[in-house]
C-alpha cells in the first residue's frame, strides 16, 4: 500500500487549485493532483511540480496546459515591448543630440524598424551610424540607405553645418 499523501484539497498555486487527489503516482511514488486553472480547466499535476516555492530551481505548474502557453507567450512579449521601448528611448536621446546636423525630415522619421512598421512607413532613424560608418536612416528590411547609395551620409552635413546653425529650421 502506498502512504496516504498529504491532504492539499483547497491548496492553491498561481491560477491552479487542487481539487482531488489522483490514483497516479510519479515514478518516485509522489502523488498526483488534478488541479482546476482559473480558466475553469483541470490538469493532473505532480505534487513535487506544486510548489510557491519559485527561488528553487525545479520548474513549478502554476496554470492548465493551455493557460500555461499563453502565460509564456505574455512574458515574451512583455520582454519584446520592455527592449522596444528603450529602443525608442535611445533613438530618441540620439536624434535630440543631432538636431541641426542632420535633415529635419530625418527627425520626423519614425524611431526604429517596428514604429516605423506600426505607422505602415518603410524609413526610420535611430540617429545612430551603420556598421560602415555612414549616419543615415534606414529602410525596413533593407539596412541603412547610404550604403544602398539612395542618401548621402550626414558626415558632411556634420562637417559644413554649425552646431547653432538655423537654416534647417
Ligand atoms: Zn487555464
Ligand atoms: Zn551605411
Amino acid at each position: 500500500m502506498p502512504s496516504k499523501p498529504r491532504d492539499r484539497v483547497g491548496e492553491i498555486y498561481g491560477r491552479l487549485t487542487v481539487v482531488r487527489a489522483s490514483e497516479r503516482r510519479t515514478k518516485s511514488g509522489n502523488a498526483y493532483w488534478w488541479c482546476r486553472c482559473s480558466c475553469g480547466k483541470e490538469r493532473e499535476v505532480p505534487g513535487d511540480k506544486l510548489s510557491t516555492n519559485t527561488a528553487r530551481k525545479k520548474p513549478v505548474i502554476t496554470a492548465c496546459l493551455l493557460c500555461s502557453k499563453e502565460l509564456q507567450v505574455e512574458g515574451v512579449c512583455a520582454k519584446n515591448d520592455r527592449e522596444e521601448r528603450q529602443r525608442r528611448e535611445d533613438a530618441k536621446r540620439q536624434r535630440d543630440a543631432l538636431k541641426g546636423h542632420v535633415p529635419d525630415r530625418w527627425l520626423r522619421l519614425p524611431l526604429t524598424d517596428a514604429h516605423a512598421r506600426e505607422l505602415g512607413q518603410v524609413l526610420f532613424f535611430r540617429g545612430t551610424s551603420c556598421l560602415r560608418g555612414h549616419l543615415a536612416p534606414y529602410r525596413i528590411n533593407g539596412g541603412c540607405l547610404a550604403c544602398a547609395g539612395q542618401t548621402p551620409s550626414a558626415h558632411s552635413a556634420l562637417i559644413t553645418n554649425s552646431p547653432n546653425s538655423a537654416e534647417s529650421e
